[in-house]
C-alpha cells in the first residue's frame, strides 16, 4: 500500500478498504490536505459548478428525552430553558424563509414527544401546500419505519440522523444504556429503503474517537451511499458529562470534509454550524474544502440561545437567515454562487421525485 496508490484509486473513481483510509488519517499533514482538497473541488465543480444551496434551519423544539454525553440539551440538563415552536410559528419561520429564496426547510428538534407522530405529519403536510416547490427535511431522532412512512407520505422529501459513529463500541461511549447502535443504523436503513433523500454524519474529534473508527465511518459511508452527509467539530457543552473534553479539530474536520466529497461525488455535504463556531471563518473553509451546502438559522430569534447543542454555538451574522445578504456576499467572495432551488440529489432529479 502506498499513498500514490491511494491517490490513483480516489482519483478513478475506487473503492477504498478500512486499510486505505487508515492509511490517509495516519498520515494526514498539510501537503495531504491540499492534495485532497484540489481532488475534491475538481469532483465538486463537474456535479455541482460553484453553486451553493442554502436551507433554512428550523430548530422547533430542544425538548429531548435523550441523554446523549455530548449534547447540551440532554433530557438530564436540568437548567436548559426549554421551548416548542408552536404550527403557527413554524409556518412563520417558512414565510420568512421563502422570501429571501429559501426552498428547503430544515425542521430540526430534540426527540420531544409532545407532537404525536400526527402532529408532525399535519406540519409537514402545511408547508407543503402553502410551498409546493420546496423540499422539507426532518431531522427528529429516531423513530419506528411506521411513523417514518407516515411522515414521508405526508410529503417529507429528507431526513437527516447523523449516525455519530459506525463503531458499536464508541456508540456506547457517547449515548447511555437505553439507547442502541443497532437501532440508528437500522433507522437509517428504513430510511433508506421508504425513500427519503437520507443524511449521516459523525462529529469530528468527538471523545474517545479514534483514526480507526473515522476509517470505519467512511467505509460505512462508502457503503451506504447517503444523500446527504452532516459533519461538524465536536464542541463541549458545560452542562453535559463531557463538558472538559477537547473540541474537535478543524484541519481533520476539512480533510474529512473533502475526503467524502471524493468517495460520494454528488453528495449534499453542508460546511455546518459547528464548524462556523469554532472559527469564524468555517464555513468558507468548508465550502473551499468540497462542501456545497449552508443551513442558515430561521428559529425565531427568542428561542436561537436555547437550542444550545454546545458552547457558543454561533446563531447570528452570516448564520443567521436574517442576515442572508452577508451570508450571499461571503461566499460569493470566495468565488461560489448561491442558489434559489431545492437542490435535491442528482438521483432524486433524474427520478423526477
Ligand atoms: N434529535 C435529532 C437532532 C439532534 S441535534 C437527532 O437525534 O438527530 C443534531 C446533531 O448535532 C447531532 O446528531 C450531533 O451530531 C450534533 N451535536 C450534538 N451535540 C453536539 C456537540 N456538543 N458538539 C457538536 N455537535 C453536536
Amino acid at each position: 500500500m502506498t499513498m500514490k496508490n491511494i491517490l490513483n484509486k480516489l482519483q478513478s473513481g475506487q473503492k477504498l478498504d478500512f486499510d486505505e483510509f487508515l492509511f490517509l488519517l495516519d498520515n494526514r499533514d498539510e501537503y495531504l490536505a491540499n492534495q485532497l482538497q484540489s481532488l475534491a473541488i475538481k469532483t465538486r465543480q463537474k456535479h455541482f459548478g460553484n453553486k451553493v444551496y442554502l436551507r433554512g434551519l428550523i430548530e422547533f423544539s430542544n425538548y429531548c428525552k435523550n441523554n446523549c454525553y455530548y449534547c447540551g440539551i440532554r433530557a438530564g440538563n436540568a437548567n436548559a430553558k426549554r421551548y416548542r415552536l408552536s404550527k403557527k410559528q413554524i409556518l412563520d419561520c417558512c414565510a420568512f424563509g421563502y422570501n429571501v429564496g429559501y426552498r428547503t426547510f430544515v425542521l430540526q428538534g430534540g426527540e420531544d414527544c409532545f407532537y404525536s407522530p400526527d402532529d408532525i405529519a399535519d406540519i409537514v403536510k402545511s408547508i407543503k401546500q402553502n410551498y409546493p416547490d420546496c423540499a422539507v427535511t426532518l431531522s427528529f431522532g429516531e423513530h419506528s419505519k411506521q411513523v417514518y412512512q407516515q411522515w414521508f407520505d405526508a410529503g417529507a422529501d429528507r431526513y437527516l440522523l447523523r449516525h455519530e459513529t459506525a463503531d458499536k463500541t464508541h456508540y456506547e461511549k457517547l449515548h447511555p444504556q437505553n439507547m442502541s447502535w443497532q437501532n440508528r443504523m437500522a433507522c437509517l436503513q428504513n430510511l433508506k429503503d421508504i425513500g427519503y433523500q437520507v443524511g449521516c454524519g459523525i462529529m469530528v474529534g468527538s471523545p474517545f474517537q479514534t483514526n480507526e473508527h473515522i476509517a470505519k465511518d467512511l467505509v460505512f459511508m462508502q457503503n451506504f451511499k447517503p444523500h446527504m452527509v452532516g459533519i461538524g467539530p465536536f464542541i463541549p457543552h458545560k452542562a453535559t458529562p463531557f463538558a472538559d473534553k477537547n473540541a474537535g479539530n478543524v484541519d481533520l474536520n476539512l480533510f474529512l470534509l473533502s475526503l467524502i466529497r471524493i468517495i460520494l461525488p454528488d453528495v449534499l455535504l453542508p460546511a455546518t454550524t459547528a464548524l462556523g463556531s469554532l472559527q469564524s471563518d468555517g464555513r468558507e473553509r468548508g465550502i473551499m474544502a468540497g462542501a456545497n451546502v449552508c443551513m442558515p438559522n430561521l428559529s425565531p430569534q427568542e428561542v436561537r440561545d436555547k437550542y444550545s447543542l454546545y458552547n457558543n454555538k454561533l446563531s447570528s451574522g452570516a448564520e443567521s437567515a436574517q442576515q442572508h445578504e452577508e451570508l450571499k456576499q461571503k461566499i460569493e467572495n470566495i468565488g461560489y454562487q448561491v442558489v434559489v432551488s431545492r437542490g435535491d440529489h442528482a438521483r432524486f432529479e433524474k427520478e423526477g421525485c
